[in-house]
């Protein structure tokens, strides 16, 4: 029996330990179904149901899994593609993959702290005069409205 329950603390400890350094399981874990499978698993929420998509104040929009600041308002414009729409994001909170998911290739873009997925960027539709449109899911967004200085 001895050296079973010795085996158990190992695999208890290796485990504990796995999950302390990996922090993105931490930051998916508080996340709901419906969250996870569009931060996650890399889903897409239907167009024109976002709780950002017609969303127009003052703030800044932040990871729904980590909490990291992403876009800015001010960059953030009607697109009438059905998803939240911004023309640049916060230095560096964005990071870009290649992804060939649908048979062509498209920039799918994650959280550059958690690689929770936000959606993909689009170049050249001339929509903004920095023509770039960066494809938000709602879902994996958090508004936080700024706070006049009194
Ligand atoms: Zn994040």
């Amino acid at each position: 029996m001895k050296p079973i329950f010795f085996h158990f603390l190992i695999i208890l400890f290796s485990l504990s330990t796995c999950f302390g350094q990996n922090t993105e399981v931490n930051y998916f874990k508080k996340l709901n179904s419906k969250e996870k499978n569009v931060i996650v698993n890399k889903g897409t929420e239907y167009p024109f149901t976002g709780e950002y998509n017609k969303h127009f104040e003052l703030g800044s929009y932040h990871c729904k899994a980590c909490d990291s600041p992403l876009y800015r308002s001010n960059s953030k414009f009607e697109s009438n593609c059905g998803w939240p729409s911004f023309d640049d994001e916060i230095k560096d909170a964005v990071t870009r993959h290649s992804d060939n998911k649908l048979g062509y290739n498209r920039i799918e873009i994650c959280c550059s702290k958690c690689g929770g997925h936000l959606g993909h960027v689009f170049k050249g539709e001339k929509l903004t005069p920095k023509n770039v449109r960066h494809c938000v899911n709602s879902i994996s967004l958090v508004f936080k409205p700024l706070v006049p200085n009194k």
